[in-house]
């Protein structure tokens, strides 16, 4: 089996190269190293089987590529830090460097092809948990707009390729996820929560911290995005990966404490505009379809993700 991979020096992608050289593949990665770093993948550049390009995904012309079994599209920066700074390059990759993609896609004759869409195509959703048939509450003209409606317009264009090529096409709308390789600069919630707790500094709580999130850990995002890209014909190409196991911000602060032992306090700062009050996946499509559901526990995953963030 020849898999692609574009993100794959990310945090997920580094991850989901892992596994399918694992299982006997042989794994390509393009990836410009935007927000993804060499060192996720150091193990794997050894193998012979793991080939890396170091590319933008918007200008590389992929004329040294072969056809793919499988071909994932996870190149995108993902975290609010980066949003501001990140924004035009956010654009440009969900939009320009898929559509690239999808023509060297079709052009190559490969077979299948997964995109790592996100739960923030439902915004701040007015529905909980979020189903995949949820149109979502997206502020087009706000902060979070560049990510939240670059992948709600790349999901648009995979729709339009599948309708006009009848592509094998999927999405995986993945929710929040955590695990070893987060960089731990990146500002989301459990890495940042883990490395002040770690350093007994304050941390600090957007909002009152009553908004509420459901994390998975990256082993079980992993195997779903495996099952999705490795499954049969699908009958529905979009499918939530994500851990129902809803908490609310201040829950996890308190979980990430007492797991560390730390003696970090909670401090409270203001929080950044459109940040989603609830999110929690249905996973129902995922158990029915691909037989997923998640296996980690919230205080096991937070235990391996700390001592990881110790070894770093
Ligand atoms: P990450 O930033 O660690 O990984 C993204 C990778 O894409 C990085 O290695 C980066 O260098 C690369 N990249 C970005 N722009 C590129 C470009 N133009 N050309 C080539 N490579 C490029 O983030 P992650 O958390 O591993 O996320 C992976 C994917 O999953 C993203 O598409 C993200 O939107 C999606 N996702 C992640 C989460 C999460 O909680 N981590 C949640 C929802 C969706
Ligand atoms: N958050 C927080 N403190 C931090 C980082 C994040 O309170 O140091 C909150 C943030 O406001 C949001 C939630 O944690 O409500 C998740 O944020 P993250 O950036 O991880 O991802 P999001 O789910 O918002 O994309």
């Amino acid at each position: 089996m020849r898999i692609l991979i574009t993100g794959g020096a990310g945090f997920i992608g580094s991850h989901l190269g892992r596994l399918f050289i694992e299982k006997g593949a042989e794994v390509f990665v393009v990836d410009n190293l935007v927000t993804g770093n060499k060192k996720n993948i150091g193990d794997l550049l050894k193998n012979d089987g793991f080939h890396f390009f170091e590319k933008d995904i918007v200008s590389y012309d992929y004329k040294d590529l072969p056809s793919f079994d499988i071909v994932y599209d996870l190149a995108s920066p993902a975290s609010p830090k980066v949003f501001d700074r990140l924004s035009l390059e956010i654009i440009r990759v969900n939009s320009l460097g898929l559509i690239k993609l999808l023509d060297f896609f079709v052009k190559s004759k490969s077979k299948t092809f997964v995109f790592a869409s996100t739960s923030e195509v439902y915004g701040d959703p007015k529905v909980n948990p979020q189903p995949e048939e949820y149109f979502g509450n997206v502020n087009p003209f706000g902060p979070r707009a560049c990510y939240d409606e670059g992948k709600r317009f790349a999901e648009a264009i995979i729709f339009s390729y599948r309708q006009k090529f009848r592509l094998d096409l999927r999405i995986a709308r993945i929710f929040n996820t955590y695990g070893p390789n987060m960089d731990p600069e990146d500002g989301r919630v459990i890495s940042n929560f883990i490395t002040q707790a770690l350093k007994n500094k304050p941390m600090t709580i957007y909002g009152d911290g009553r908004q509420t999130r459901s994390c998975c850990f990256v082993s079980d995002m992993v195997n779903g995005l495996y099952l999705l890209g490795t499954k049969g014909n699908l009958e529905k190409p979009i499918i939530n990966i994500g851990n129902p196991d809803e908490r609310s911000v201040l829950e996890i602060a308190g979980l990430i404490k007492t797991i560390t032992k730390s003696r970090s306090k909670i401090v409270f700062l203001q929080i950044g505009k459109d940040d989603p009050k609830v999110r929690c996946p249905r996973i129902t499509r995922a158990e029915k379809i691909l037989g997923w559901s998640p296996t980690v526990d919230f205080e096991t995953g937070l235990g391996l993700t700390a001592d990881y963030f110790k070894n770093i």
